[in-house]
């Protein structure tokens, strides 16, 4: 794990600080309670190290000494202070800290920790920045990196089209209005063509002189406009909010895959997934295992311990499918109903890999409270090509069924040579 270096004075704000870090679950959390004791910390150990929260004043180093250090060590400075001082405030973001933060109430606090958790998403996002002047690319650039944003560049708009296409994981696109071949407006016209708000952010970007340029901006398509010159902060402030609602958009999206209780992928996601792989896997010829299983006696789990401790089951199962078959797609398609297809391996391989698991199942014991049980599953294993996955889904059912019929907790498994 990564680590982040707190350094803090007052105890009370640094247990705070502490804890809302540990929270996040994401670093091990070093603090230091002066100046002498973070650059012990640090020299001790200096690597891993993802960023700093600090104090500006500190008993031993009252002048913000420790902004310099942290930043000489190339460290993201995050920085907390008790008193607001405009000037101070300039100097510290031309140095390149991160964001200056007044220590105000508790909201500060968490404002602080959640920027080091947005700061470890922005690694793996990234952004666009069409620009033609070197001087202000370079300087956004800058800014965007001390945000650990994975930054692209181009200096117009048919450039920046280029870039796009050869990086679909791009999120966000700055544009400068004035550039040459292809300005910001026909740049992110170009953009919404293709892309609506849920793949990329676009943000419009001029010189503040004309008036009308952040309306005609939006019109044309863009989320934001920023005028030039701007203040670092409003700067950072845009960019945080707009990624910050992408970020969320995803999310709303994937949540739509995912099932609600065990946070494995649901029905539709197998569907639609399952179906691609499948078409995927015709069009290769290529034989494909199916299985479906299903929780033997599950009603009897919730007559008998009660529904909460069915769900702790439901979850316990899923996490183990899917700690056991990492790389297939795999879904609880129902009520206590699993699908999962195996299109890179032999229906006997698929077969044995389902047999360990349904041991490994039938011998887990589950801690659910002050109960302890054992479940078991029956499944389904159909091989073969179907003209379609639901098709496949229909044989591996009647296979299940079988399975159940025979008396439970067993796979039954066919292979059919032909497509039907
Ligand atoms: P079989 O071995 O034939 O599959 O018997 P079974 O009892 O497992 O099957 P049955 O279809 O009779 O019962 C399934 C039960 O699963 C009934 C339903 O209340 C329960 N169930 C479905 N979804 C959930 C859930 O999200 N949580 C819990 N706790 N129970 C659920
Ligand atoms: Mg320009
Ligand atoms: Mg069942
Ligand atoms: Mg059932």
């Amino acid at each position: 794990m990564e680590k982040i270096l707190i350094v803090e004075d007052s105890p009370m704000i640094l247990k705070i600080l502490r804890h809302l870090a540990e929270q996040l679950g994401e670093f091990d959390v070093c603090v230091a309670a002066d100046y002498k004791q973070a650059v012990d910390l640090y020299n001790a150990d200096p690597s891993r190290f993802f960023c700093a929260l600090v104090d500006l004043n500190l008993p031993d180093a009252p002048k913000g000494e420790i902004v310099d250090f942290c930043l000489g060590k190339k460290l993201s400075t995050i920085v907390l202070t008790g008193t607001y001082n405009e000037a101070l405030q300039d100097e510290l973001i031309d140095k390149g800290i991160v964001d200056y933060i007044l220590k105000e109430n508790r909201f500060s606090y968490e404002y602080a920790v959640s920027l080091i958790h947005y700061l470890r998403l922005n690694q793996n996002t990234q952004v666009l920045v069409a620009e033609d002047s070197d001087t202000a690319r370079n300087h956004i650039v800058r800014l965007l990196r001390t945000s650990h944003f994975q930054v692209f560049e181009s200096e117009d708009g048919e450039q920046a089209l280029e870039t796009l296409k050869l990086n679909p994981n791009i999120k966000m696109v700055i544009a400068d209005y004035h550039m040459p071949v292809m300005d910001g407006f026909l740049l992110v016209q170009a953009i919404r063509k293709q892309l609506n708000r849920h793949n990329v952010v676009c943000i419009g970007l001029s010189s503040a002189e004309q008036s009308d340029l952040s309306s005609r901006f939006i019109k044309y398509g863009a989320d934001d406009f920023l005028p030039k010159p701007f203040q670092v902060e409003e700067f950072n402030c845009r960019i945080k909010r707009n990624v910050d609602a992408i970020r969320m958009l995803d999310k709303l999206e994937n949540m739509a895959y995912e099932d609600f209780l065990t946070e494995i992928p649901n029905r539709r996601k197998f569907m639609e997934a399952g179906s691609q792989i499948y078409a995927d896997c015709l069009h290769r010829e290529k034989s494909i295992s199916l299985v479906i299983m299903d929780i033997d006696f599950f009603k009897r789990v919730n007559d008998t311990y009660g529904h909460d401790i069915g769900d702790i089951v439901l979850k316990m199962f899923s996490s183990e499918l899917s700690t056991f078959f990492k790389t297939f797609l795999y879904a609880r398609t129902g009520g206590e109903e699993f699908a999962m297809i195996m299109p890179t391996i032999t229906v006997e391989k698929a077969y044995q890999l389902l047999e360990a698991f349904r041991i490994h199942v039938m011998n887990h014991e589950i801690e659910a409270g002050e109960q302890k049980l054992n479940i078991t599953f029956s499944g389904g294993l159909s091989g073969g090509q179907f003209s379609n996955l639901v098709a496949h889904m229909q044989h591996a059912d009647e296979l299940l069924y079988r399975a159940k019929e025979k008396g439970r907790n067993a796979i039954c498994v066919e292979t059919v040579a032909a497509l039907d």
